[in-house]
C-alpha cells in the first residue's frame, strides 16, 4: 500500500503537494528519504491538512504532506502528549510500568489518582474522546491480567474524595440499620475494624487485609464456610461512573442488570461506591467443661 502511494509519489514528483501516510516508522524513514531525494520538504501533521499548507507554498516549492497519526496508536509518548494536552494536566496523568503484587503482569500505562469526582469524570470523558480503555487497580493483589490494557488508562480511586455527609468513606447507610456505604478504596482491614466497632458482620470475606473491598466484590472473591456466599452476593447498591462521565446507581432490585455488574471485573466503568447488607454479629458463648 504505502509502496503504491510512493510510487505515486514518484510520478508525481513534479506535484507541488504530495501526500502520504505511512503505517510504520520504517514506512516513516523511506517516506523522508524519498522526500529527500526529490527535494522535497516534509511537514508531518496529523491527519489531512492540504488545504493549510497548499496556499503557503510558491511555485518553486514542492512539499510532502506526512501523516503520522499510525504514532499516537503505537507511541506511549504520544498517546500522554495528547491526552495531557487534552486534559490540561488537570488531574495529572503520567506514564508508568504497572506491576502487581504477585509480578505476574507488567504493563506499561498511562496512570492518573483522581482526587474528585469532577477529576473523574474529566479523564473518562476525555478518554473515551481519545478511544482509551480504562481500568481501575485496587492494591493490585490479582494475580490474573485484569488491570489496564497496554497503554491505556489505569486509574488509582484511593484518594478520591467521599461525597458522604460526614466525609467518611464508610458509614451505615443512612435510613438503615445493617446496610453500610463503602467507598472505593476502603481496605478490608478497615472494614473489618468497621464492623467490629458496630457488631455487624459479613459472613465471609477474604483473609488478606490489605485488598480493597470494592476489588473483592469485582473479582467476585470467596470467602471461607460451605453455607455462605460471596461478599459480592451481599451487595445491595452501587454507584458507577460510566465513560460519558455519568454517575448511575444501580441496586438489587434491578435484577439481570445487577446481578451482571456485582462482580464485573472492572469492566462496567469505574465503581464510585457499593452498599452491603451486613448481619447483626452473633455472640456464641463458649463453655469449656473438663472432666476429672
Ligand atoms: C496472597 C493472596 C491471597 C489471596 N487470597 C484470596 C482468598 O482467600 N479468596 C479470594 O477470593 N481471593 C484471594 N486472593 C485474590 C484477591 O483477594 C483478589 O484478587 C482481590 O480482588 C485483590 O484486591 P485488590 O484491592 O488488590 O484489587 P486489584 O487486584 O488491584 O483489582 C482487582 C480488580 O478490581 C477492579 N477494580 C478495583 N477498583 C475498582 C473500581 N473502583 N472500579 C472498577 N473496578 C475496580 C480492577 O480493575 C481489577 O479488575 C488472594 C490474593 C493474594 C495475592
Amino acid at each position: 500500500m504505502i509502496r503504491q502511494k510512493l510510487e505515486m509519489a514518484d510520478k508525481a514528483s513534479t506535484q507541488n503537494v504530495l501526500h502520504v501516510k505511512p503505517d510504520s516508522i520504517e514506512q516513516l524513514k523511506d517516506v523522508l528519504e524519498k522526500a529527500q531525494q526529490g527535494n522535497r520538504i516534509a511537514i508531518p501533521t496529523e491527519g489531512s491538512a492540504e488545504d493549510a499548507w497548499a496556499h503557503r507554498i510558491s511555485p518553486e516549492e514542492k512539499i510532502t504532506i506526512v501523516d503520522i497519526s499510525f504514532l499516537k496508536k503505537d507511541d506511549i509518548k504520544w498517546i500522554i502528549h495528547r491526552f495531557k494536552k487534552s486534559i490540561e494536566n488537570n488531574p495529572p496523568v503520567w506514564i508508568e510500568t504497572f506491576r502487581n503484587w504477585g509480578q505476574t503482569q507488567t504493563i506499561p500505562v498511562i496512570a492518573s489518582v483522581p482526587t474528585t469526582l469532577e477529576e473523574l469524570k474529566r479523564l473518562l470523558k476525555v478518554a473515551s474522546e481519545e478511544k482509551l480503555r480504562v481500568r481501575c487497580a485496587g492494591s493490585g493483589h490479582s494475580w490474573s491480567p485484569i488491570f489496564s490494557d497496554r497503554n491505556n488508562l489505569l486509574i488509582y480511586m484511593e484518594n478520591i474524595k467521599s461525597d458522604y455527609e460526614d466525609g467518611s468513606r464508610i458509614r451505615i447507610s443512612p435510613g438503615t440499620v445493617n446496610h453500610v456505604d463503602i467507598m472505593t478504596g476502603v481496605t478490608t482491614r478497615q472494614f473489618k475494624d468497621f464492623q467490629l466497632e458496630k457488631k455487624l458482620n459479613i459472613p465471609a470475606n477474604v483473609i488478606l487485609e490489605v485488598v480493597q473491598m470494592i476489588s473483592v466484590v469485582a473479582t467476585g472473591c470467596h470467602g471461607v464456610g460451605y453455607d455462605v456466599k460471596a461478599p459480592s452476593d451481599y451487595v445491595v447498591k452501587m454507584r458507577i461512573m460510566n465513560a460519558k462521565g455519568n454517575l448511575k446507581t444501580f441496586q438489587r432490585e434491578d435484577n439481570k442488570m445487577f446481578k451482571a455488574i456485582q462482580a464485573n471485573f472492572g469492566c462496567f466503568g469505574v465503581i464510585y461506591d457499593m452498599t452491603i447488607e451486613l448481619k447483626q454479629q452473633d455472640i456464641v458463648k463458649v463453655e469449656n467443661q473438663y472432666q476429672n
